[in-house]
């Protein structure tokens, strides 16, 4: 039988630069093809050749009710009918954005935008804008989207300016970016010792989802709080990734920490394009057309994302939504590390809310240097045999894992069979 992944993947290398939109898509670091997903529905989607995969990635995050959920599907339905876009305000902007202040007491206003990406770079230049500073510190192994600035890893020593990771960023565009080391306190003291006075802000995962699934400790995360009021800087929590995921107050809710700036996107949108950035009124009060920090889109606060996002906001926001998900998802984690214990295999595991990651050593890292440690090659052979089996986790070992609303309790326990089969045969 021919493989029809094999045959879209060469249709769409020829198209598309290395077949996909978004490069993690390509399974380079795995190796083998890309699943060419045709349809999706509750925990399960299913590739070009008709096989049904247990769908861990839920879209990188957003999926958090699982795929094609009714009163979703419903909501996007009936917006679709009314338009798809007029370039002027509606009144559903303001439901959902009543709706993320709602859940995120820190944030007092908050503005929409499209992707994540554009969240954290706005918010960034918000930062800079409103502070009148220049230097922005960012952690290795954090990700904040694409945004010249932020495409930065760290340079020899500590607390030093970074150098870009990818071409195309003139090194004096990140001239201005501090990377340190995630957890490391005494880099922590050092950036702000030196460099206090001119530091924006600080940009942090807290519950890290970039590089496989890192906490940031409840010591660390204090600390970044009490050194950006001490020195004038605002603290910024990326919780694109962890907002309405670890919790339906984010990563922020989980430490109890208040940061000045949130940015948000995957799960407001609910699978739809749809991000955003908010914080104190003075703050946000800085943004064109108000103030002088320039932000704009054309698809900004898109009527049928909007639709999307506050029908999955509603669906999160029941009784009972978090305990029921962070308690399948813990199921998970601790089946894993059962299973990998009656095996011999060394493994660890960690979760919050919907988010997980496992580890195929026996200490929980604490930052990228130590995750990037991990045997590619045992990794790899891990993906490959839980893809044969019918179970699609992140094809790269820094990526962390996604439970939905929608995986059953059999589902649990079938991925937790595949992965004690592979290790059995090691
Ligand atoms: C996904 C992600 C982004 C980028 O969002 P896009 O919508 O892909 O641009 C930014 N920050 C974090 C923490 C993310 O996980």
């Amino acid at each position: 039988m021919t493989d029809q992944n094999d045959l879209l993947f060469e249709r769409a290398r020829a198209v598309i630069p290395g077949g996909v939109n978004s490069p993690v898509r390509a399974f380079k670091a795995v190796g083998g093809t890309p699943r060419f997903i045709q349809r999706a529905q509750g925990a399960y989607f299913w590739d070009a050749n008709d096989k049904r995969y247990i769908d861990y990635i839920g879209s990188w995050g957003p999926m958090i009710l699982g795929h094609g959920h009714p009163a979703v599907v419903e909501a996007v339905q009936k917006a679709v009918l009314e338009g798809f876009s007029y370039g002027a305000p509606t009144e559903r902007e303001i439901e959902l954005a009543e709706a993320i202040l709602a859940l995120v007491p820190s944030m007092e206003m908050v503005r929409l935008v499209s992707s994540g990406t554009e969240a954290a770079m706005s918010a960034l230049r918000l930062a800079r804008g409103a502070t009148g500073r220049k230097t922005i510190v960012k952690f290795e192994g954090c990700y904040h989207g694409h945004a010249d600035a932020l495409l930065v890893k760290a340079g020899s020593g500590l607390a030093t300016f970074g150098n870009p990771t990818s071409a195309g960023v003139p090194p004096e565009v990140v001239q201005h970016t501090l990377v340190l080391e995630y957890n490391n306190l005494q880099q922590l003291e050092e950036a702000f010792a030196l460099h206090g006075k001119d530091i924006a802000c600080l940009m942090i995962e807290a519950i890290a989802g970039n590089m496989n699934f890192v906490r940031a400790t409840p010591e660390f995360a204090k600390r970044c709080r009490e050194l950006c009021t001490q020195h004038g800087a605002l603290l910024i929590f990326d919780e694109v990734m962890t907002g309405f995921r670890v919790g339906l107050h984010g990563a922020q809710g989980v430490l109890g920490i208040t940061p000045d700036l949130t940015v948000l996107g995957k799960v407001i949108g609910g699978g739809m394009p749809l991000a955003a950035f908010g914080g104190p009124r003075a703050i946000m009060e800085q943004l064109a057309p108000l103030g002088p920090v320039y932000q704009a889109g054309t698809l900004s606060g898109n009527p049928v994302a909007t639709a999307c996002g506050l029908a999955t906001l509603k669906e999160i926001s029941k009784p009972g939504f978090y305990e029921a998900l962070a308690k399948k998802t813990r199921t998970l984690v601790d089946g894993l590390k059962a299973a990998a214990a009656a095996e011999g295999q060394p493994f660890n595991a960690d979760s919050e809310g919907g988010m997980f990651g496992f580890f195929l050593m026996n200490e929980l890292p604490q930052n990228y240097a130590t995750v990037m440690t991990t045997d590619n090659a045992q990794f790899n052979a891990l993906f490959h045999g839980l893809l044969d089996r019918g179970v699609y986790i992140a094809p790269a070992l820094y990526e962390a894992g996604f439970v939905s609303a929608a995986h059953s309790e059999d589902d649990i326990a079938a991925t937790i069979e595949a992965a004690r089969d592979i290790f059995s045969k090691r």
